[in-house]
């Protein structure tokens, strides 16, 4: 059959039942699995055979719903994860170890900077930030001879920075290791990572993919197209054997299409436990349904409150890709053709005390801390994630005290603008 476009994947990709079987993923709602032999069990320790043994590693309901997130993200294998935080070190971690170097954009998801920067240096994986925007020169001069894997976001979270994924793939490429490209705003609704050059691909599932603010969840997906034995020496957990599993060569068994999710799962999925439960892989799969319906109305309502905001008198400027004035414009319309995200952040006029007041005054866009679900939320750093911080250090994190971020879910664009207005007129 002809390639799949990309709604019908979001719809029935990953999951066909046989005559007389659930017609919906069923939730495998199960700890373990039977044998009737201990040599058919032994087979699938020694990774001889595939099939389900401990739903530490691996359970047939998430597996339904990862190979629906690799087959939308263009990728041969994928896995899921208990949170996005999970997939991304799991996703790095898989190629880095004690003595290793990571190439990070400066501008990512803050969860995922104090990951890198702080929880992966006590592991002793060493990183260089570079700014998205970096020249070719800049992000070359970047990489050591430690580098082994390169880091960064599709769409920022917060900034809204756009990456030039072709730019970082090339740099990746040319010192032989992989680009990996969290995809969590844009969802590959709106943007392919493979497709531009991207290896690996993470996601915080728990963003538009559920989009419903029902259930925290990760993913990654292998392109399939990296050569780990082209780089033997660099990756050596995939390239020699592995003593943990009777010495197998993931690359040699599994090949460039299975062998970065094989060893994921064998490995750290077995050692660090964060599989996401069966529970939540259906919440996830139901929000995938629908992903493909909810994202250009998350874009339309992003587009409409981020031309309202700006031509606003109380606001003093607006972060939004879709933006013609946004220094990432032309980025996004290379990228994300269709748009990006329904993720706007705006920097109010009277800082602190202004966003605070026009927050209060919010009826249908709820103060929370999450973004990329079906109802309106919205944030001010200064008051909440970023409480600690002076004025001064604000403004020097780029994060003014009167930015505020606001997520447009899916109501209908009038009710949110005309609520944004009363806010704006209390102020
Ligand atoms: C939220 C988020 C994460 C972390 O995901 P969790 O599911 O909250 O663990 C990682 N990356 C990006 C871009 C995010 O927005």
């Amino acid at each position: 059959m002809k390639e799949q476009k990309l709604g019908t994947k979001c719809v029935q990709a990953g999951y066909t039942p046989g005559n007389g079987e659930p017609r919906q993923i069923p939730i495998i709602q199960s700890t373990t699995f039977k044998y009737n032999t201990s040599e058919d069990m032994g087979k699938l320790f020694d990774l001889e055979a595939s099939g389900y043994f401990y739903t530490r590693l691996q359970n047939p309901t998430n597996d339904y719903v990862a190979a629906k997130i690799a087959s939308l993200e263009g990728g041969t294998a994928g896995m899921l994860t208990s949170s996005g935080q999970a997939a991304n070190f799991f996703a790095l971690f898989n190629i880095c170890e004690n003595g290793s170097h990571i190439v990070a954009s400066s501008s990512i998801y803050g969860g995922t900077f104090n990951l890198i920067s702080v929880t992966m240096a006590k592991m002793g994986i060493g990183v260089t930030f570079v700014s998205p925007d970096c020249t070719e020169e800049e992000l070359d001069a970047a990489f050591q001879d430690n580098t082994r894997a390169v880091f960064g976001e599709t769409i920022a979270n917060p900034a809204l920075t756009v990456l030039d994924i072709e730019k970082f793939a090339r740099a990746a490429h040319a010192h032989g290791v992989p680009l990996i490209v969290d995809n969590t705003f844009p969802t590959p609704v709106n943007c392919r990572p493979i497709e531009w050059g991207a290896d690996i691909v993470t996601h915080s599932t728990t963003k538009y993919m559920d989009g419903h603010g029902a259930a925290v969840g990760g993913a990654i997906v292998d392109s399939g197209r990296f050569d780990w034995m082209a780089h033997k020496e660099l990756f050596p957990g995939l390239t020699t054997p592995d003593d943990s599993y009777h010495g197998i060569t993931y690359a040699e068994k599994f090949g460039k299409e299975g062998a970065f999710i094989t060893k994921c799962t064998a490995q750290l999925m077995r050692d660090f436990g964060c599989i996401q439960s069966p529970q939540n892989a259906f919440l996830l799969n139901l929000g995938l349904e629908s992903l493909h319906v909810r994202m250009p109305k998350h874009v339309e309502n992003g587009q409409a409150v981020a031309e309202f905001l700006a031509g606003h008198e109380k606001t003093v400027k607006v972060n939004y890709p879709g933006l013609p004035g946004d220094p990432y414009h032309e980025l996004a319309k290379k990228y994300l053709p269709d748009g990006g995200c329904g993720v706007v952040s705006f920097e109010i006029k009277g800082g602190r005390a202004a966003a605070e007041t026009f927050m209060k005054h919010l009826k249908l866009a709820a103060i929370e801390t999450h973004v990329a679900d079906a109802r309106t939320c919205c944030l001010n750093p200064a008051t909440s994630t970023h409480r600690q911080m002076t004025e001064e250090q604000l403004e020097a994190a780029g994060i003014p005290a009167g930015l505020i971020r606001v997520s447009c879910g899916l109501e209908d664009k009038e009710d949110l603008i005309a609520d944004i207005g009363q806010a704006l007129a209390q102020v």
